[in-house]
């Protein structure tokens, strides 16, 4: 696996202190009481892990399956909700992670059914956000980091469901991206 990336964007020890930090501003944010927190599966599922279990407060777990379809042209982008049932999160405060913002058509979609579903307040949370313009109007409130508009895999990013495990974000070697 090691041998298909072109080069490491951000190593596990940086990524592991901007955890800690961002687990601090979480714990600074949310009001008192239990959070909901929603993560998309599946690229969020590493990042989610190695975040929550920083987070000193009561917390319950909902995984979430979306897909969004970027077909053709841009405004052509569409969410669908996978899942047959939806968390229950009326009244309830919710954060809601997932791996990267790219055109933020994934996160816009799910917080407006989180507001249609009741939630009380929602929080969300990358580990990555492209610098690029956005399709939908939607800004992160815990972002990792900041990266490039270019195709990264690595610590829950996959590339045709592979390199998930990596413990580091990367760029794949143009050979490897076939
Ligand atoms: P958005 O809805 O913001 O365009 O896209 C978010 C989803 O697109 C992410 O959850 C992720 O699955 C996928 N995605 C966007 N950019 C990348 C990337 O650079 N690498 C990988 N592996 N997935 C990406
Ligand atoms: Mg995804």
């Amino acid at each position: 696996m090691r041998n298909d990336i072109e080069r490491v964007l951000i190593d596990e020890a940086v990524i592991e202190k901007r955890l800690d930090s961002m687990a601090l501003e979480i714990e600074r944010d949310f009001p008192e009481g239990t959070l909901v927190v929603i993560i998309l599966l599946k690229g969020a599922l590493v990042f989610a892990a190695d975040l929550l279990r920083r987070v000193q407060r009561p917390l319950e777990i909902e995984c979430l399956n979306v897909a969004s379809y970027h077909g053709g042209t841009e405004s052509s982008g569409r969410v669908d909700f996978l899942d047959r049932n939806f968390p229950e999160v009326k009244g309830r405060h919710v954060l809601l992670l997932d791996d990267i913002l790219d055109t933020g058509r994934t996160l816009h979609a799910v917080t407006v059914r989180l507001k249609e579903e009741g939630a009380a307040g929602v929080h969300t949370g990358v580990l990555l956000a492209k610098d690029k313009e956005r399709a939908e109007e939607v800004d992160a409130d815990y972002i990792g980091f900041e990266i490039g508009d270019e195709f990264v895999v690595g610590y829950g990013l996959d590339y045709k469901g592979m390199y998930r495990n990596l413990p580091y974000v990367g760029v794949l070697k143009s050979e490897a991206a076939i």
